[in-house]
């Protein structure tokens, strides 16, 4: 199949980026399934790259090559094999889950691969990563001999594909119920099949390690705290003591796993599930160092003003609920909400509780999701590291 582009509209692909809206295609030559590989040329049919095509969808074509080469389990495999010598240079000791692919940002659009010590979880978003599905297997078996492959393929971008969720194992075992990863020397226990996304938020690893660095003799709360990730680095860190907030019974049942197996002590850790709004609200404790790593309050980009408002109110909470110099790390991981967007909500909020507040690093995913510069849609995960005046 060959996809011609309107006049003008190949700028975007010949930088780099990996999305071609369908409204940008003039012709389509040819004719094959969802999900089906396409060359991509120019209005003046000059050649841009290889692709994969769903006609049903406004993200019409992902681009896997600007390249004249095969599509095949050899390019798979060089692909994957690339990000993995990314992954091994830059992962920290004594660390055993990763992600491997990051989509687009390892240019394999619509891919997702989270390695968990000897399984693999994946995700195949879309329907050219469904027809791509085997080779993708067979690469990763090639480069990792894992004892399992196993697939969660569920979420928006899946729907929008016409695709249903998919589940199950792909190759290999079946992992356990619960599979034992490594991550800074903290263990943690993961949920592949019940937990969110592929069962761990490995996207915050950098950010969970300098809060580590910072709780030393400190009051914590861990809102938002899933399976307890930011919680148990602040106690390794020596912190005095860390609630962790989540409205998820079943998350904060492994979180009090994950605390034990860390073998720390239970009289410091509390865990309560509540809904974070009201808890903040209605507790009469301050802290010296808070947590807030909600979910996307903004999963479309028409819920953009109601979910700033979301995140006005939980930030100017938990800016009241902090000591005198006491610390924020606060995050937004919609990828509807601008660095910007999210920096102005959180200066309405300390306007509006009356502190001045100081902004110490602008935090982000960690080195093992890296985003392709030709892509900005790429970046999801927005933090800030804020100290609170007096
Ligand atoms: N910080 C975590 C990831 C947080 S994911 C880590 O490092 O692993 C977001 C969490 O927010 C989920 O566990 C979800 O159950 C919880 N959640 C969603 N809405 C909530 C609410 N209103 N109050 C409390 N928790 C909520």
């Amino acid at each position: 199949m060959t996809v011609r582009l309107k006049r003008g509209r190949d700028g975007p692909v010949r930088a780099g980026h990996p999305w071609i809206f369908s409204g940008a295609i003039d012709a389509v030559e040819g004719q094959g399934p969802a999900g089906a590989l396409v060359r991509v040329l120019a209005s003046d049919g000059s050649f841009l790259g290889l692709g994969y095509h769903n006609p049903h969808c406004s993200i019409a074509i992902r681009m896997l090559t600007r390249m004249d080469t095969l599509v095949n389990a050899a390019f798979i495999y060089q692909r994957l094999k690339t990000a993995l010598a990314l992954r091994q240079a830059l992962l920290p000791p004594e660390t055993t889950g990763y992600r491997l692919v990051n989509g687009e940002g390892d240019f394999l659009p619509g891919f997702v691969v989270d390695v968990y010590g000897q399984f693999v979880v994946c995700q195949c978003l879309t329907a050219g990563a469904e027809a791509l599905k085997p080779l993708l297997v067979d690469g990763l078996v090639a480069l990792l001999s894992p004892i399992g492959i196993y697939e969660k393929s569920e979420g928006n971008v899946r729907r929008e594909e016409g695709l249903p969720n998919a589940a199950g194992v792909l190759w290999g075992a079946e992992p356990p119920p619960l599979i034992a990863i490594r991550e800074n020397r903290c263990q943690f226990w993961i949920d592949p099949r019940g937990g969110q996304k592929t069962g761990f938020f490995l996207d915050q690893r950098n950010n969970r390690a300098l809060l580590g660095n910072l709780a030393k003799g400190k009051s914590v709360l861990n809102g938002f705290a899933y399976t307890g990730g930011f919680g148990v680095f602040a106690a390794k860190g020596g912190a005095k003591n860390i609630v962790s907030v989540d409205s998820s019974d079943s998350a904060l049942h492994l979180a009090r796993r994950n605390w034990e197996s860390n073998a720390l002590p239970s009289e410091q850790g509390r865990f309560l599930q509540a809904d974070m709004f009201t808890y903040l609200r209605d507790t009469p404790q301050r802290f010296e160092l808070i947590v807030l790593d909600p979910p996307p309050f903004v999963r479309r980009r028409q819920d953009l003003q109601a979910g700033l408002k979301g995140y006005k109110e939980i930030n100017l909470q938990a800016l009241r609920k902090l000591e005198p110099g006491g610390q924020l790390f606060t995050f937004s991981c919609s990828q509807h909400v601008s660095a910007l967007d999210f920096m102005q909500t959180v200066l309405f909020a300390a306007a509006d509780a009356r502190r001045e507040v100081q902004l110490l690093q602008q935090l982000g995913s960690a080195y093992d999701h890296p985003m392709n510069l030709a892509h900005p849609e790429g970046v999801y995960l927005k933090g800030f590291w804020l100290c609170v005046g007096d």
